[in-house]
C-alpha cells in the first residue's frame, strides 16, 4: 500500500460520511476494494477502523466501540434517519453496516458527519435461548 492508497482510501469514506448518500457508500465499497484488490491486500488498518476485503465484499469494523447513545468524537445524537416529503433525510450519524450475531446483539458501525467511525453492539431482539438442563 502507498501512502496515496490510504488518502484515498479516507477520501473516499469521507465523501460517504459527509453525503451519506447511496451513490457515495457505492463509489466508497468500489474504490476501496478495487485498491485492495490492486495491491492485493486483504486487510488495512485506519486510524478509527479496520477494512477487511473477501472478495468485491468490504467489512468496515471500527475500534471505537461506545454504549452511549452519541457520536463519541463529536456529542452529535445516534437518531434514526426522518423521512420528510417522502425522502429519506440522513442522520447526521449513519449506519454504515450491520452484522447480525448469534448472542443476541448486532454489531452496528455508525459513522458521524464529523468524520468519525464506531460501533455499538444493540439488542437484536433475537436472542437464541438455550436450555439448560
Ligand atoms: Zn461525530
Amino acid at each position: 500500500m502507498y501512502q496515496t492508497d490510504i488518502q484515498t482510501i479516507n477520501s473516499a469514506l469521507g465523501v460517504f460520511l459527509s453525503t451519506k448518500n447511496g451513490m457515495a457508500r457505492n463509489i466508497m465499497h468500489r474504490t476501496i476494494s478495487k485498491i485492495l484488490e490492486l495491491r492485493d491486500v486483504t486487510k488495512v488498518e485506519l486510524p478509527s477502523c479496520w477494512i477487511t476485503r473477501n472478495g468485491e465484499n468490504i467489512r468496515i469494523t471500527p475500534k471505537n466501540i461506545t454504549q452511549g447513545k452519541e457520536c463519541p468524537l463529536c456529542g452529535e445524537a445516534i437518531n434514526p434517519p426522518e423521512v420528510v416529503n417522502d425522502k429519506i433525510v440522513p442522520a447526521e450519524v449513519a449506519i454504515i453496516s450491520i452484522y447480525e450475531c448469534e448472542d443476541g446483539f448486532d454489531r452496528v458501525t455508525y459513522g458521524c458527519s464529523c468524520g468519525a467511525i464506531f460501533g455499538r453492539y444493540e439488542n437484536s431482539g433475537r436472542v437464541k435461548y438455550v436450555e439448560v438442563i
